[in-house]
C-alpha cells in the first residue's frame, strides 16, 4: 500500500485528490495548518474526513516538515497548499509570495535531506504565463512565463524551484500547469462559484442580483475531479516532466454567465449588474491551454464540453444548497 502526503488537503483539489487516491488504496496523510481548526467542509462532503491521517504543520518550518517525512514512509507528496486566489493576491501580496514560494522550497529541501526517492507534485498555474498574444494561443509547456499578478509570480517562482530541484538534485519532481478547474467545492472567493451560487439562489428566491467585474475575460475551464487524475498520472511515469492540464476550450466569462442563467431559465439582463469597482488592477484578457502532451503521454482522458461542465456545476450547486 502506497502512502501519499497532501498539502492543501482541505481545498477543492486536495479533497478530490484524497478521494481519488483512497479509491486506489493509498494511505493518506493530510497536512493542515497548525494555527487554526481543520476546515472539514470539503472532506465531509466527499465523505472521507474519517479516512485521513491529519498532521498539523507550519509549512514554512523546515524542521517540522523534515520530522514528518522521517516519521512516515511516504511515496508521493502532492503540494497543493497555496493562497490560491489571484484577486486576493493583489490585496495580500506579501503573504501570497511568502507562503506560496517558501513552502515549496522547504518541502523540496526536506525531501532532498531525508528521502530523495519521494515523488513530488507541484501545483503550477496557467496564471504564470500572463498575457499571451492571441495569435500565439493555445499555451503549451514551452511558453515564456510573464505573470501579471502576485499570485502568478509566486507560482512561477515555485515552478522554477521545482524544476531546479529536479535538474540539480535529480528529484522526481513534476509541475502540473493547471488551467482553471471548477467543481461544487470551489472556494467562495472565485468568480465562477459566485456566479453559480448566486444564480441558484436567485432561482430559489434567496438573492436578487449578481454583481460582476470584467466579464469580457476569456478562460479555459475544466472539471476538477478529472484534473486530480492527471496529477496522479504524472507521478506514475518513468521520468519526471511538466504538463499542461486544461480543457483546451476557451470561453468568455460572459458566455459562462449566460449559460448558467439559461440553464436556470433566468433573465440575465434583469439580474446581472456590472460593477467597475470589482475590476482587478491588472487582468489576463484571454488564455487557454494545449493539453495534447498530457493526453498523448499520460493517456489522460478529458472530454467534457463547456456545456456539460456548466450543467454539472449548476446541478451540483442546487444539491449543495439544499
Ligand atoms: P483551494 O481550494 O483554495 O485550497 C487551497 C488549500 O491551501 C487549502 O487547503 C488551504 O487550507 C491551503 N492553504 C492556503 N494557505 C495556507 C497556509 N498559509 N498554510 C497552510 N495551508 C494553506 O485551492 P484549489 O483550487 O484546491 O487549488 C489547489 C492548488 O492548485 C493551489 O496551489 C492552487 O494555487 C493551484 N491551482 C488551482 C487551479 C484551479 O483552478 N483550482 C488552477 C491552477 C493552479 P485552509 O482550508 O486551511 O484554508
Amino acid at each position: 500500500m502506497k502512502t501519499a502526503m497532501i498539502t492543501g488537503i482541505t481545498g477543492q483539489d486536495g479533497a478530490y485528490l484524497a478521494k481519488f487516491l483512497l479509491n486506489k488504496g493509498y494511505n493518506i496523510i493530510g497536512l493542515v495548518r497548525n494555527n487554526s481548526g481543520i476546515n472539514m467542509k470539503n472532506l465531509k462532503y466527499l465523505d472521507i474526513d474519517d479516512k485521513i491521517n491529519f498532521i498539523k504543520v507550519d509549512l514554512l518550518n523546515l524542521s517540522n516538515i523534515v520530522r514528518i517525512i522521517e516519521k512516515n514512509e511516504i511515496d508521493e507528496i502532492y503540494n497543493l497548499a497555496a493562497q490560491s486566489s489571484v484577486g486576493l493576491s493583489f490585496s495580500h501580496p506579501i503573504e501570497t509570495l511568502e507562503f506560496n514560494i517558501v513552502s515549496t522550497a522547504k518541502l523540496l529541501e526536506a525531501i532532498r535531506n531525508t528521502n530523495p526517492k519521494i515523488k513530488y507534485y507541484q501545483a503550477s498555474s496557467s496564471e504564470m504565463f500572463g498575457n499571451v498574444k492571441k495569435e500565439s494561443l493555445p499555451i503549451n509547456e514551452n511558453f515564456l512565463l510573464r505573470p501579471v499578478s502576485p499570485y502568478g509570480i509566486s507560482k512561477a517562482a515555485s515552478h522554477w524551484i521545482t524544476v531546479n530541484y529536479r535538474e540539480a538534485h535529480n528529484l522526481f519532481a513534476v509541475c502540473g500547469i493547471c488551467f482553471n478547474h471548477e467543481s461544487v467545492l470551489r472556494n467562495k472567493n472565485f468568480v465562477t462559484k459566485k456566479i453559480i451560487n448566486t444564480a441558484v439562489k436567485i432561482n430559489l428566491g434567496l438573492a436578487d442580483e449578481l454583481r460582476l467585474g470584467n466579464i469580457r475575460v476569456c478562460r479555459d475551464w475544466g472539471y476538477a475531479p478529472k484534473y486530480v487524475e492527471a496529477m496522479w498520472l504524472m507521478l506514475q511515469q518513468d521520468n519526471p516532466d511538466d504538463y499542461i492540464i486544461s480543457s483546451g476550450e476557451v470561453h468568455s466569462l460572459e458566455e459562462f454567465v449566460v449559460k448558467v442563467f439559461e440553464k436556470l431559465n433566468l433573465n440575465v439582463d434583469k439580474f446581472v449588474k456590472i460593477d467597475e469597482s470589482l475590476y482587478r488592477p491588472n487582468d489576463l484578457e484571454i488564455n487557454y491551454g494545449d493539453n495534447s502532451k498530457a493526453k498523448n503521454k499520460l493517456n489522460w482522458k478529458y472530454n467534457m464540453s463547456f456545456d456539460q461542465l456548466i450543467y454539472k456545476l449548476v446541478d451540483d450547486e442546487i444539491e449543495f444548497i439544499k
